[in-house]
């Protein structure tokens, strides 16, 4: 029998961002596919949590830096579920020490590289070469997403290694867009701002101040985790088909320039 529910596999979806836009995908009428490298208790809360909207979770463990963990990943998707509709790239990680740039070492700028920015860049070609032959899966419009940040055009030069994995990543998104657009596969890099998660926990006070007392962000407050969901399931419901290769902000107007 056809399975009738579309599927989608976010990365890094047992905390954070990740666990946002699979809950709002789970509420949409999505089955998601529940990948984790660590932390399989939260992968297990997330995968419940869908159950409870009435959706499949899978959890998977992958860790998307190494090609063999990537692969596997794919293949139990579909192995799995026999489609899929959407690639959600989301897993990432900042530097285990924020160092100056003068300073900062080659091992750190591979590990950026590795996850935040190799780990994506061929598990969406791997994915793309499954969805270009989906005609035999019936899916009828797959896309995939890439979350960046405003690190991909925020110069902080005490985790240069983070934004320049970033900014390799919004050319990644271009780059699938163009190459995918003639099969009907389109791609969007959505840019968050800052999003209170683990990642952001280090240097929340920081933050605040910067939010509510100095103005950062026009909409003066933290984002959350629903705000990305909710940006990925605008573009996971069809409701810009027109549009690839697009940039979306999530980021309260962090990219805005005043005077
Ligand atoms: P987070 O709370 O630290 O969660 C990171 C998630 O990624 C976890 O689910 C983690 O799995 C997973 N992960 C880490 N390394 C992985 C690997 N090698 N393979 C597979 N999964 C891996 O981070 P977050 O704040 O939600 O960030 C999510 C994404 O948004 C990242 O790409 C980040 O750069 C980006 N972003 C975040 C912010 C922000 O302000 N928070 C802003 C802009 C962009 P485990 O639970 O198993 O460890």
């Amino acid at each position: 029998m056809e399975r009738q529910r579309p599927v989608a596999l976010v990365t890094g979806a047992s905390r954070g961002i990740g666990r946002g836009v699979a809950l709002a995908l789970g509420g949409a009428g999505y089955d998601v596919v529940v990948n984790y490298v660590r932390d399989a208790d939260a992968a297990g809360k997330v995968s419940a949590s869908l159950a409870e909207l009435g959706v499949r979770g899978h959890v998977s463990r992958a860790d998307i830096s190494v090609a063999a963990d990537r692969e596997r990943l794919v293949a139990d998707v579909y192995d799995t579920f026999g489609r899929l509709d959407l690639l959600v790239n989301n897993a990432g990680v900042g530097p285990k020490v924020r160092a100056d740039i003068l300073e900062a070492s080659e091992e750190s700028f591979d590990h950026m590289i590795g996850v935040n920015l190799r780990g994506p860049y061929f598990l969406t070609q791997l994915v793309a070469n499954r969805m270009v032959v989906r005609d035999r899966s019936g899916v009828p419009a797959p896309k995939i997403v890439i979350i960046s940040s405003i690190s991909a055009y925020t110069a902080s030069a005490n985790r240069g290694d983070y934004c320049v994995a970033k900014a390799g990543l919004a050319m990644t998104a271009k780059l699938f867009a163009a190459r995918l657009a003639g099969h009907g596969i389109n791609v969007y890099e959505i840019r968050p701002g800052i999003i209170e998660t683990d990642m952001t926990g280090p240097v929340r006070d920081r933050y605040d101040d910067l939010i509510h007392n100095k103005g950062l962000t026009p909409i003066a407050r933290w984002g959350v985790p629903e705000d990305v969901g909710r940006a990925v399931v605008a573009v996971a419901t069809d409701l810009l088909p027109f549009s690839t290769g697009q940039v979306i902000d999530v980021d309260g107007g962090f990219h805005l320039r005043t005077l």
